[in-house]
């Protein structure tokens, strides 16, 4: 794989390694911890120095007292403020950048989420920084890798900002322990600014499966299940018999089989998970930028020609009408 180098300006002397200081941007939803921004925590972690963690929203003492407990976090800089429930960027990027320049952080780090991505770009952009996107390691405190053209070419990037602005990818970090720290709390800096956007309502999408972005076990359908209601018909019991979430690729989002919710790939969520299987999916190198970090990936395909082979450890080639409910009625007798 290419590796690119984008700009430097690479100064590690170790007593500059002592004043090394992040932010780690949590996410809240409701008044509870989302467990999957712990991740940006063991980023920090790896960059080094000390550790801050940051909430804010309506009634968030219960958050940051839950955040405090995470290990290797010093403090939590907490605002209380309904303002920021949502996490709408226009409102939160003044918030956040009022308490970086207060805390001096060098480094500051979420999730490449929905929220994460919609707000450090913004942050960046008010500290005069170039955002740093979607990075899956950390070479040093200025040096970072993030796969570029869906996943096709790897680039080391180095950054001389005095301030770096850093989307992790999920699955390339893991979240760091819910317990074991034991973090001050402190009130963080609200600038209470004019809100320029406002929350009108959302319509989310709810299953009693797992999760698809943090789920052990995903089964993927795509165009090959030609209907929705062949995909429910097909997918869903396979799904439950394995326990798995269910995603689709976008052909079946985009045809309607399947919530856009569901789509993996370079447009959709990015998976990594112990066991992927996919389902009537041809394999394209924007469905495989979502899943090729998958522990163990399964396909089945009636063509045996078809690219994800090229990436299944295991594959069947055969009509998925057949096999599918063949596999699933044996998963439920096993
Ligand atoms: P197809 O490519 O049509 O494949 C269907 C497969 O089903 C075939 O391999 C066929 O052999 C098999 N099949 C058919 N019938 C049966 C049967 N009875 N039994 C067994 N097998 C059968 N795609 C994504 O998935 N995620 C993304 O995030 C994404 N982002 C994109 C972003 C951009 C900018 C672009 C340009 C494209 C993106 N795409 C994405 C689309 C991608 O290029 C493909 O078009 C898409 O992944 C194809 O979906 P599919 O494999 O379900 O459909």
């Amino acid at each position: 794989r290419p590796t690119t180098s984008v700009f430097s300006s690479r100064f590690s002397p170790s007593a500059y390694q002592r004043l090394l200081s992040s932010l780690a941007i949590l996410e809240q939803r409701e008044g509870k911890l989302n467990h999957g921004s712990l991740s940006a925590v063991t980023a920090a972690t790896k960059i080094g120095g000390s550790i801050h963690g940051f909430v804010a929203g309506s009634n968030i003492k219960p958050v940051a007292e839950e955040a405090a407990k995470v290990e290797g976090v010093e403090k939590i800089i907490a605002v209380d403020n309904a303002a920021y429930d949502k996490g709408l960027a226009e409102n939160y990027a003044p918030l956040l950048v009022e308490n970086i320049k207060k805390g001096g952080y060098t480094h500051i780090i979420a999730g490449h989420t929905a929220f994460g991505k919609s707000l450090l770009p913004r942050v960046a952009a008010l500290l005069d920084s170039q955002q740093i996107s979607d990075i899956t390691a950390i070479e040093s405190e200025n040096t970072f890798v993030r796969p570029i053209y869906a996943g096709n070419a790897i680039a080391t990037v180095e950054s001389s900002d005095a301030i770096k602005v850093i989307t992790i990818r999920g699955t390339a970090f893991a979240a760091a322990e819910a317990t074991g720290g034991s973090a001050a709390v402190e009130d963080g800096v609200d600038p209470k600014i004019e809100p320029t956007s406002e929350w009108i309502s959302e319509n989310l999408a709810t299953s009693d499966r797992p999760d698809l972005a943090t789920a052990g076990k995903v089964v993927s359908g795509g165009r090959g299940l030609k209907s929705k209601e062949e995909f429910d018909r097909v997918m869903l019991p396979l799904a439950d018999s394995l326990g798995a979430a269910v995603g689709a690729s976008r052909a079946a989002v985009d045809s309607g089989y399947a919530d856009n919710s569901l789509q993996v790939g370079q447009t959709g969520k990015v998976v990594a998970p112990q066991l992927y299987m996919a389902v009537g999916i041809s394999g394209a190198i924007q469905h495989l930028a979502g899943m090729k970090d998958s522990k163990v990936i399964a396909a089945i395909n009636k063509d045996a020609d078809a690219p994800i082979f090229q990436v299944a450890d295991v594959g069947l080639v055969g009509d998925l009408f057949d096999k599918v409910p063949e596999l699933t009625e044996k998963l439920k007798s096993a």
